[in-house]
C-alpha cells in the first residue's frame, strides 16, 4: 500500500509532537513544514521541508504536487497568516484540513491582566512612567517598544536579537522553552521585573511566566489571539493524530 501522505505546517511544540505520534505509523508519511525563521530548530520525527509556500495559492499547489491527503495546521495561534491561507489552499486543493489550536489562558483570581488587541496597543498601554518590562513576544515584533527608550526591558527569545531592532535599554536571554513558574519566578525577582507582556499563546510551555507575574503581584499586558478560535479545530495532540487517522482510514484507539 502507497502511504497517504500528511503535511504538518509546524513552529510549534504540538507540531513536533504530532510529527512524533504519527511517525510510527507505516501507511503515513509525514512532512513537516517550518518557515524556517529559527536558525537552528530542534530535531523532528518526520522529514522536514523549510520557507513559505508563496501564498495560499502556492501551498494549494503545493498539495496537488505533492500529493498530499491531508493538510494539518499546528502553527502557533499568532501565525494568523499561515492559517488563512492553510484554509483557502484546503478548499482550493480539495484537501482535508484539520486545525490543532490550543485553547487561550482565561485570567485565574489573582491575575492582574490588562488585555490588548496586538503587540502595538500592548506597547501603547505601558505608559510614561519608567518601568522595568518582561517582554516576550518574540523576535519580529519588537519595533513599537523602539518608541518607548525610557522603559528598561528583559527580552527573552529563541534566536539572538539584532540590538539595532530592540530598545535601547534592553538586556537579552536567549533560551527556549519549556519555562517552569518557579524559575519565571526567581528570573523575575532578580531583575526587578515590573510588568509582564505576553501573547496569549495558550499551553503549558510559557504559562510559566503568568503563573510567576500571579505569584508576585505583577500586572501583564496580555495580547488577544489574532483570529478568533476555529469552530472545528481540536485542542490537543492527541485529538489531532487521531482526526488524521480517521481522515486517513486508519483505525483509532478508544480514548485518543
Ligand atoms: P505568519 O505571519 O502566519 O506567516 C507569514 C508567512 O510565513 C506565511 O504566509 C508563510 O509564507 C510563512 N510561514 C508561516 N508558517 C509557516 C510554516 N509552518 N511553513 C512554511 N511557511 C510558513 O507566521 P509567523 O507569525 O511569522 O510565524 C512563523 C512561524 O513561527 C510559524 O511556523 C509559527 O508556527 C511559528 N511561531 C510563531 C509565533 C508567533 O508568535 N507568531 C510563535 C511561535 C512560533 P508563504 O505565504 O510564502 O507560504
Amino acid at each position: 500500500m502507497v502511504p497517504r501522505r500528511v503535511l504538518i505546517l509546524g513552529g510549534t511544540g504540538e507540531a513536533r509532537r504530532l510529527a512524533e505520534a504519527l511517525a510510527g505509523e507505516p501507511a503515513l508519511d509525514i512532512t513537516l513544514s517550518l518557515a524556517g525563521r529559527t536558525a537552528h530548530p530542534r530535531a523532528q520525527a518526520a522529514k522536514v521541508r523549510t520557507g513559505g509556500f508563496g501564498g495560499a495559492a502556492g501551498l494549494a499547489r503545493y498539495l496537488r504536487d505533492e500529493d498530499i491527503a491531508i493538510l494539518a495546521d499546528a502553527t502557533h495561534p499568532f501565525a494568523a497568516r499561515m492559517s488563512q491561507n492553510a484554509e483557502r489552499a484546503a478548499v482550493e486543493a480539495g484537501v482535508p484540513l484539520v486545525k490543532l489550536e490550543r485553547p487561550p489562558w482565561q485570567a485565574v483570581e489573582g491575575d492582574r491582566w490588562v488585555e490588548a488587541e496586538n503587540v502595538a496597543h500592548a506597547a501603547a498601554l505601558l505608559g510614561e512612567t519608567l518601568r522595568t518590562v518582561f517582554l516576550a513576544i518574540g523576535r519580529q515584533e519588537l519595533a513599537p517598544f523602539r518608541a518607548l527608550p525610557q522603559h528598561a526591558y528583559i527580552i527573552r527569545s529563541v534566536d539572538p536579537i539584532d540590538p539595532a531592532e530592540a530598545p535601547p535599554n534592553a538586556r537579552f536571554i536567549l533560551e527556549r522553552g519549556p519555562f517552569d513558574a518557579a524559575a519565571e519566578r526567581a528570573l523575575f525577582a532578580e531583575n526587578g521585573v515590573e510588568i509582564v507582556i505576553a501573547k496569549n499563546s495558550g499551553g503549558a510551555a510559557t504559562y510559566g511566566k503568568i503563573a510567576a507575574a500571579r505569584a508576585l503581584g505583577l500586572p501583564v499586558i496580555m495580547v488577544r489571539r489574532p483570529r478568533p478560535p476555529a469552530e472545528d479545530g481540536v485542542a490537543t495532540v492527541e485529538a489531532a493524530a487521531a482526526r488524521i487517522r480517521h481522515l486517513a482510514g486508519l483505525p483509532v484507539e478508544r480514548g485518543e
